[in-house]
């Protein structure tokens, strides 16, 4: 490999690095012209898979013709209005307002700083405390780290500038509420509850949650969980967040998850599938009472970033947005949505395989030892996440994440153009692939 590239979360030597050169649908192809299923979307991005590159330079050299370059800096341009306008339309109310950014963590960061500024303007100053639950990924900046729940992550970059409490995600593998979801809703919501009187309702600015936590491996929440976090955040007087940053445009058949749930958050943040990754992009949504106060005192929101609403990416976003509707792609992962789940349950009868949980196509697979569903050890996690199944993966023409931030898991988030083909080509690989995991692991000869 070159000395000259650094890799993002990536030792710095990589024998073998995995080079992609070319996408074609959900295809992805390397440098020796090797053929892979993105059967994760580039990190949960690449919502239209890779073949819209004509429709996309076109708007691309269209906007770069007429002005390559604005901020959104006390004036706009009209890709960001329109692109505003398309969004707002889309969100879970009708009011809300939307601050570009270029990913994830700068639309979290752009959130908490809206929050602070929106207590500030109250004379709410004291509100300097949030809530986010634990093995949650929110970024790597510093503020978006700080909500992030993965130790890992943190240790050695200091203490982290929000006061931050973390309370438990919504994972019913191995609870002992697993199978009274009203119980186990209850329960988390009562930590949620006394997290905050723990903190002081009156200091508490923000809960931020993601409406299907990614990192512990697809943690649906138990039916009632986000109106009863609105609910709490409603009575002390918080802002609720939704981290839509994975779920947004179109993951799990929505244009925002938090949708399916009823519930309209203060805030929410997205980014990857906002251009369906043919441009960097991410945003910040806030419902019109967060902006009121700014609006009325005359403050500034003191917060930019230069190229947040990049004309040509809020052109790629537009035109983007258009595709999914044209081409029916919320509903493609809606109709295939079922047999998704049930194909992927096959897998169940796996040795290693312990748990199947997602949504529309965002989905993970629990590695375990045993029908107990006995975890692995640290030593054979590595063999297996971080060794064994990666080769094996590559060898079988499928690019899947392995991640033990949490429990070990296998995740896969097809892209959304994916057809029942595709769909079942992946399921194929992966029950080739975690069978001879099974064998490699001395799990074969278990029955479950
Ligand atoms: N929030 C969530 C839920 C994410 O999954 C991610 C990235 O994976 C981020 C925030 C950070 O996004 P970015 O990597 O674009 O900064």
């Amino acid at each position: 490999m070159t000395d000259s590239l650094m890799l993002h979360f990536s030792q710095q030597r990589v024998d073998d690095l995995l080079v992609l050169e070319r996408g074609e649908g959900p295809y992805v192809f390397d440098t020796e012209g090797r053929k892979y299923i993105d059967a994760l979307s580039s990190l949960f991005c690449s919502q239209l898979g890779y073949s819209y590159g004509d429709e996309m330079a076109e708007v691309a050299a269209a906007q770069l013709k007429r002005l390559a370059f604005n901020t959104n800096w006390g004036t706009a341009h009209p890709p960001a209005i329109e692109l505003a306008e398309q969004i707002a339309a889309r969100a879970p109310a009708d009011d809300y307002r939307v601050f570009f950014t270029n990913g994830g963590s700068e639309s979290v960061e752009a959130a908490w700083k809206l929050a602070r500024e929106h207590f500030d303007a109250l004379g709410q100053q004291q509100r300097t405390k949030a809530i986010a639950r634990r093995t949650a990924y929110h970024g790597v900046t510093l503020g978006a780290l700080a909500f992030t729940g993965v130790p890992g992550y943190k240790s050695g970059f200091g203490a982290p500038p929000i006061d931050v409490t973390h309370v438990s995600n919504t994972n019913a593998f191995r609870d002992p509420d697993a199978d009274d979801p009203d119980a186990f809703c209850q329960r988390l919501l009562a930590e949620v509850a006394e997290a905050i009187r723990t903190a002081g309702p009156d200091q508490v600015a923000l809960i931020i949650a993601e409406p299907i936590q990614n990192a512990g491996g697809c943690l649906v929440p138990p039916p009632g969980y986000w109106a009863g976090l609105r609910r709490l955040a409603d009575e002390c007087g918080a802002l609720l967040m939704a981290d839509e940053v994975i779920t947004g445009f179109g993951r799990i058949g929505e244009w925002f998850a938090v949708s399916r749930e009823g519930v309209a958050p203060d805030l929410i943040s997205v980014a990857k599938g906002l251009t369906s990754a043919y441009a960097p992009m991410g945003a910040m949504l806030a419902r019109g009472h967060v902006v009121e106060p700014l609006i009325a005192g005359s403050k500034v929101f003191r917060h930019g970033i230069t190229f947040g609403g990049h004309p040509v990416s809020a052109a790629i976003a537009l035109r983007s947005i258009e595709i999914i509707e044209r081409d029916g792609v919320l509903q493609n992962v809606r109709d295939q949505t079922d047999a998704l789940r049930r194909r992927l349950d096959t897998l169940l009868d796996l040795p290693i395989v312990g748990d199947v949980r997602g949504a529309g196509f965002f989905w993970a697979i629990e590695l375990v030892k045993d029908t107990d569903a006995t975890r692995f050890d640290q030593s054979e996690r590595d063999d297996l996440l971080r060794s064994f199944l990666p080769r094996r993966l590559r060898e079988a023409g499928l690019i899947a994440r392995c991640d033990d931030r949490g429990d070990a898991v296998l995740q896969i988030a097809p892209p959304l153009i994916s057809d029942a083909g595709v769909l079942d080509e992946i399921v194929a690989g992966l029950r080739d692939v975690l069978a001879d995991a099974a064998r490699h692991m001395h799990l074969e000869s278990r029955s479950r």
